[in-house]
């Protein structure tokens, strides 16, 4: 028995030093403002509901941003909360609304350096203005592939993944980041799933990592078992949006992360996720959920008295991003006019419809219904317009 001692001291001061790694400390009244000192490393878990943002101040303070959450989802805010004044490095990990919609407005207020794509075109009007943006800064563009190192100060993220050639899935194609900083690493998944996971491991690329950001807002097309075997997260961050329409994070990637003894942080519980090292050990700080914007609606104008076979406009405010539908009535039922689609309000939270009203439209005073979406919430606002010849 005796013999089994000096183990048990061991273990039990294993234990003690383990557990003073991990610090719960309360909830943060304001997040932590930019303080580089010569050692410490801070990873900003950024609550931008339904997306991902994540910030990085290497040990010299200088600044990384992966991905900007949707279009005034409070990335932008932060980050001039945080006093940040250039970016130094951008990186876009897929071109999903939820990881590259705030990025435009961030690039249209803050200077930066550079920004890093993986270089997979869409046809999306951010990608459009994202593109815009970049072009029009003065920021230097490069793609990036496996294989290659991005540095920021002292910091080096290995790239490992896309592969050379991209695939046909754009959450597949997500750049991931490994950072290793001292004894603490970090593994960034953006929305990588399954198949990239398996393309990592057959890479034969170093994987284990202290802090997994779990690829695509925890869903269980991500985290494999046998992924997560070789990550072995200690901590486990995941971003989802409160009470978000996707069922982030899924039960079943929660019970796997579980498994292999991770902590795991949620952004739709906790808020903003912040995590300091000094290279030895680590804190996870956290701010409290988001308290969600209220949703408003507001029809701005109309044309209300069209004659059939003539063009009507509708304007509307609402919040930043937020998705707007219209039902336009007619006395046959609801116009299927060209024009009338659903759309994403811009970055001021502007919103507007042109359509032909139909030349054989009866006339009469018909009735318009305006719906806002965001953050689980809706709004409906009702008005009506008069066709007359
Ligand atoms: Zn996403």
């Amino acid at each position: 028995m005796i013999r089994h001692r000096p183990l048990l001291v061991c273990l039990l001061l294993i234990t003690i030093i383990a557990a003073g790694c991990i610090v719960d400390l309360a909830p943060l009244a304001q997040p932590p403002t930019i303080k580089p000192t010569s050692e410490t490393l801070q990873i900003h878990f950024i609550d931008v509901g339904q997306g991902d943002s994540i910030l990085v101040i290497s040990p010299e303070g200088k600044i990384a941003l992966i991905d900007g959450g949707e279009a005034g989802s409070g990335a932008l805010q932060y980050l001039q909360n945080m006093g940040v004044k250039r970016i130094d490095l951008m990186v876009a990990t897929h071109p999903h609304d939820d990881h590259i919609g705030g990025l435009p407005e961030i690039l249209e207020s803050i200077p930066v350096t550079k920004v890093v794509m993986n270089g997979e075109e869409h046809t999306s009007s951010t990608f459009e203005r994202l593109l815009d943006d970049i072009a029009g800064s003065k920021a230097e563009y490069a793609e990036v592939r496996r294989g290659d190192t991005l540095t920021l100060g002292s910091l080096n993220f290995e790239v490992l993944n896309p592969g050379l050639r991209l695939g046909d899935d754009i959450n597949n194609n997500s750049i991931v980041l490994r950072l290793a900083y001292g004894k603490v690493s970090f593994l960034l998944m953006g929305d990588a799933e399954k198949t990239a996971e398996r393309e990592i491991l057959d890479a034969n690329l170093a994987v284990a990592a202290t802090v997994l950001k779990v690829g695509h807002h925890a869903s269980t097309t991500s985290s494999s078992a046998g992924f997560l075997d070789r990550v072995r997260p200690a901590v486990a961050v995941y971003f989802a949006g409160v009470d978000n329409s996707f069922g982030h994070p899924d039960k079943e990637t929660l019970n796997a992360l579980k498994a292999v003894n991770a902590k795991t942080y949620g952004t739709d519980v906790l808020g903003t996720i912040v995590i300091t090292s000094d290279g030895q050990g680590y804190q996870v700080n956290t701010t409290g959920p988001q308290t969600v914007a209220a949703l408003a609606l507001d029809i701005v104008s109309l044309t209300s008295r069209v004659a059939p076979g003539s063009q009507a406009t509708l304007n509307a405010k609402t919040l930043p991003g937020a998705r707007c539908m219209i039902t336009v009535h007619t006395k046959s039922g609801v116009s299927e006019a060209r024009g009338l689609e659903p759309h994403k309000a811009d970055s001021s939270g502007n919103i507007s419809w042109t359509w032909k009203v139909g030349a054989g439209t009866a006339e009469g005073t018909w009735k318009i219904e305006v719906t806002a979406e965001q953050n689980g919430q809706s709004l409906t606002k009702e008005t009506s317009y008069t066709v007359k010849k």
